[in-house]
């Protein structure tokens, strides 16, 4: 039987392994720059895609990126403008005492007029990513090309498929996900914390006008959000105990929705189930390191963290803004962008940001998802400082849109 895809020959500048959302915008990107790129695209092109119920909160400098690629016009009528970010202590505080983290009013200026970011639902995103890699001339898609091993020599590294078709390359980024089977090929080990609980993700109507405000309640097993959608939708993110999420998500719709009213209607409002529900397992996982010989790993085959925050895809993104400065950086002054130089420079420019989010997730999980005596008031006084303190407002509003210096090109 035929291959349903052709390998090049010759020697290609990148191959991109995994065609999730990091994977598609560094191949787009890296295509658009002149590198020749080739994407290998594990998913079955024959197979239904998978229930995705989650809508990112995509920030303002990965909003930046993802325009570069093309894709904001096939996201118009989906995404909601994120304004800003309300929090409150269900343990500590009564309801209805929200504490407003930040907003738009924090953030310079953006000349385009954005706001602090822009709420994106996970499918449409995908869609939108898939439909520009198809029309990026010259990128190379296999579709439905699994990665199985790689061989590495001085001057280049060999990606070897399911199939046993061979790809020589002179960088492989690894974007195939959480359980990367590039990073376990290369026997790069992983910092693993299981959180024991799940997050309930599923889209909601809403009676009270959510005003583009992203809101987290605050409770002892785990925070309860949510986040806007078009047409006064919002997408819940809801955390329990592992086997609670996905009971719930197993019950009849009308049972949910008597479950979601009867413990947060006075937080969130009457709230109406619109589309599918699915609980997702809640883990982190680091891995120890970034970069092997002629190989990058990008999100979440680098780094899948608590998605309490919002900011697991926003890192992988930051990745692809980094890696493609560091290749067309070397490009320029004549180097190789796939030798240990500039992969070294790509891992001190991501790891420490990285690992330094996770580990501040993890942080914040652990500080407000219990009732313990001793941190109730401290968080509490903790979201008051974050409230009245213009120039920490600031700080946080910046950080989270990924509004800083230092920079890649990509994302300012
Ligand atoms: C409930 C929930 C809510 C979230 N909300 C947010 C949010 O608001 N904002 C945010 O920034 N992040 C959020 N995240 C995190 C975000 O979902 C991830 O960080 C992001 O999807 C990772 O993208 P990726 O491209 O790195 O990996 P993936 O999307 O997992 O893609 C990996 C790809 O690699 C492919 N692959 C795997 N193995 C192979 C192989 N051997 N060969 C070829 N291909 C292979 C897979 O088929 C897949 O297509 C959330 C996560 C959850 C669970």
């Amino acid at each position: 039987m035929s291959k349903p895809y052709e390998v090049p020959d010759g020697i290609v500048d990148l191959v991109v392994v995994g065609a999730g959302p990091v994977g598609t915008s560094l191949a787009i990107l890296a295509t658009q720059r002149g590198f020749s790129t080739v994407l290998v695209d594990g998913r079955d092109p024959s197979a239904i895609p998978a229930m995705d119920t989650r809508t990112f909160a995509i920030v303002r400098g990965s909003w930046r990126l993802l325009g570069a690629t093309g894709v904001h016009p096939l996201l118009e009528g989906v995404t909601e403008p994120l304004n800003g970010l309300e929090a409150v202590d269900g343990g500590s505080h009564a309801f209805g005492a929200p504490f407003v983290l930040f907003g738009n009013e924090d953030l310079p200026e953006d000349e385009s007029g954005q706001p602090l970011g822009q709420m994106v639902p996970s499918a449409d995103l995908q869609r939108g990513l898939d439909r520009i890699t198809g029309e990026t001339e010259g990128l190379v898609w296999l579709r439905g090309a699994r990665f199985e091993r790689l061989e590495t020599g001085p001057a280049s590294a060999t990606v070897i498929l399911q199939d046993d078709a061979k790809i020589e390359t002179r960088l492989v980024a690894a974007c195939d996900g959480v359980n990367s089977s590039v990073r376990q090929a290369l026997g790069i080990g992983t910092e693993d914390h299981d959180y024991g609980k799940s997050v309930f993700a599923a889209n909601v109507k809403l009676d009270t006008p959510h005003g583009g405000i992203a809101r987290q309640l605050f409770m002892p097993e785990g925070p309860f959000a949510t986040l806007p959608m078009p047409d006064n939708r919002a997408n819940l993110a809801w955390y329990m105990k592992r086997g609670a999420a996905e009971t719930i998500a197993a019950m009849p719709v009308e049972d949910i929705e008597a479950e979601l009213n009867a413990r947060f209607e006075r937080f969130a409002g009457h709230m109406t189930i619109d589309g599918p529900v699915v609980a997702y397992p809640l883990k982190m996982k680091l891995a120890r390191q970034m970069t092997a010989p002629r190989v990058a790993l990008l999100g979440d085959a680098a780094h899948r963290i608590n998605p309490l925050a919002g900011q697991g895809l926003n890192l992988g993104i930051k990745d692809v803004a980094a890696l493609i400065d560091v290749m067309v950086e070397s490009r320029e002054v004549g180097l190789d962008h796939g030798a240990a130089t500039a992969l070294e420079r790509y891992q001190q420019w991501r790891r420490f940001d990285a690992t330094s989010v996770a580990l501040f997730m993890d942080a914040i999980d652990r500080a407000f998802s219990n009732d313990n005596a001793v941190l109730k008031p401290l968080r509490g006084l903790a979201l008051t400082a974050a409230n009245r303190i213009g120039p920490l407002r600031r700080a946080m509003a910046r950080q989270a849109s990924a509004d800083q210096t230092h920079l890649p090109s990509l994302m300012r």
